[in-house]
């Protein structure tokens, strides 16, 4: 270093002094025997072969279909389709029907498309006409009740902008702000509008049945505006026998001002790009996103982060320096799972992308775990939902010094037999330093675990024998080769069924 600049401390300096060779890492060397950040992959004509599929399968956390596309015949063949890879490659793996709700579009167009030409007239109409040169039908029949004079409507994902200038009957005439061209079905936004359409559709609630009676492990709400969405949906499927957790997608400006409410009744939340890119301004989407996450983080809720991840490998075979830098900021930031969308649905290269997501999260939790920074994620303790149980608070109370230990005693293993889930999503969310194998009753448990951090789910069956669980726990570690014999691993258990017991208890075994 020259003259008078003061030194900068940098962290690994004392270990590498000289250069910043270091950071030259090699994923085989660095790689950690389980990817911590879970992968969701969306399903659709680019994957639905045996072969493509069982070769995601061995990458891929959860499946994500999308109700916004396809016939429950078409939903049920691929969820056919999923079992089978995952009985191929032995693994569990979550399958996410995704609900579209209000979710609005334009009609189609009699040759499947029209040009908007910048500064020009057209008419975007509730009748049931075919689209036409200066004509978008759309199919929300609330649009002229909702829209206002000068709104905006954005039109493909906020590619193409109109402004409103005049409602007369069914019509709205706009001028063409940002032109381009406009296919059959592309989305509709209105970011300056009230939009009255409900959170759950008929439509929504058909689909939430059929993927229920289908056996999928999660659902995913869209346009969710407060927490009696999502109760409201939770509320229909009870009433039916089916509990399946509940993902709340984050991307309208109302869900943000109702976030406690949301968190309160969700399970896990999804930032939804896409939508919400078009929303709000472009430039708050990576803050939101990042407060979404310490959020979850804090309530115990899985955070996946959606849309455009690797989204130039829907036609490339590399992905851009900036896409790969954004999957890497988002595991970074503490994010449980990341999504690829129409890059595994619809791309030329659905293997390759997944691969290339499982490669970046190799490499940047590597360099996490080596300067130990998991843990620095998570705040202090915190009842941040009004309401939280007492029992929640102790439980969560030691999910904390759980991770302690595993940081201060480098243990090669968590391991958390588990009923609920619950234990194992508590101890996921402090985000230790070891893999957290969870032993499951039965797959549907251990598929509903596949969305968080850092799980490793195992179906065991019933423990009902208490003193054969450090015995099993031991089993399992050294036999996923976790830990060898010697090495200090956690048990995250009740130890005694006394009503005495008020949360779990850590043991420290050896294997
Ligand atoms: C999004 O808008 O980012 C999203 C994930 O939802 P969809 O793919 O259903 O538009």
């Amino acid at each position: 270093m020259r003259g008078g600049r003061p030194k900068v401390a940098i962290p690994w300096a004392s270990a590498h002094p000289a250069t910043m060779k270091d950071l030259r890492l090699d994923l085989d060397r660095v790689a950690l025997k389980l990817r911590r950040t879970r992968i969701v992959a969306t399903v659709g004509p680019a994957c639905l072969d045996p072969a493509i599929l069982a070769k995601l399968a061995e990458h891929v956390d959860v499946f994500r279909l999308n109700f916004s596309h396809g016939s429950h015949e078409q939903h049920g063949a691929s969820i056919a389709l999923i079992r089978q890879a995952c009985i191929q490659t032995g693994r569990e793996i979550a399958i996410l029907a995704d609900l579209c709700g209000p979710k609005i579009r334009v009609g189609r167009f009699e040759k499947g498309f029209i040009e908007l030409v910048t500064g020009t007239g057209v008419t975007v109409t509730t009748r049931a006409v075919q689209g036409s040169d200066g004509i978008i039908p759309s199919e929300y029949q609330g649009l002229i009740a909702d829209a206002r004079v000068n709104g905006r409507i954005l039109l493909d994902d906020g590619k193409l902008e109109l402004r409103i200038i005049s409602i007369t009957g069914a019509d709205l005439a706009c001028e063409v702000i940002h032109g381009g061209r406009l296919s059959d079905r592309k989305g509709m936004n209105l970011p300056d509008l009230a939009v009255s359409a409900p959170a759950v559709t008929a439509k929504d609630i058909a689909d939430a049945r059929f993927a229920a009676a289908a056996g999928v492990d999660w659902l995913a709400l869209s346009f969710v505006r407060d927490g009696d969405d999502i109760r409201g949906l939770r509320q229909l499927l009870a009433g039916e026998g089916y509990h399946l957790p509940i993902v709340a997608k984050i991307e309208r400006p109302e869900a943000l001002t109702h976030i406690g409410d949301i968190l309160q009744a969700c399970d896990a939340l999804m930032v939804a790009r896409g939508d919400l890119g078009v929303e709000v301004p472009a430039e708050e989407v990576p803050l939101i996103q990042t407060e979404l996450i310490r959020l979850g983080i804090l309530t115990n809720r899985p955070v996946i982060v959606a849309t455009q991840m690797l989204e130039s490998m829907m036609t490339s075979p590399r992905p851009t320096r900036a896409e790969v830098t954004d999957v890497s900021a988002a595991a970074r930031a503490g994010a449980d799972a990341v999504m690829l969308s129409g890059e595994t649905a619809s791309g030329q290269y659905p293997v390759l992308a997944v691969q290339t997501m499982d490669r970046v999260l190799r490499m940047v939790e590597g360099h996490q775990w080596r300067y130990n920074q998991f843990g620095r994620l998570v705040g202090e303790a915190q009842a941040v939902l009004d309401g939280a149980r007492p029992d929640d608070l102790l439980s969560e109370a030691l999910s904390r010094a759980v991770a302690q230990l595993s940081r201060d005693l480098n243990v090669r293993a968590i391991v958390v037999p588990t009923d609920t889930g619950r234990t194992a999503q508590l101890v996921s969310a402090e985000r230790p330093a070891a893999p957290i194998v969870a032993l499951c009753p039965d797959g549907a448990m251990a598929r509903r675990l596949k969305l968080n951090w850092g799980v490793l789910p195992e179906v065991v069956g019933p423990m009902a024998d208490r003193e054969a669980v450090p015995g099993i726990a031991c089993g399992h570690a050294c036999r996923l080769g976790f830990t060898q014999s010697g090495e200090f691993l956690l048990l995250v258990w009740n130890p005694t069924a006394a009503g005495r017991m008020l949360a779990p208890t850590v043991t420290i075994l050896r294997a």
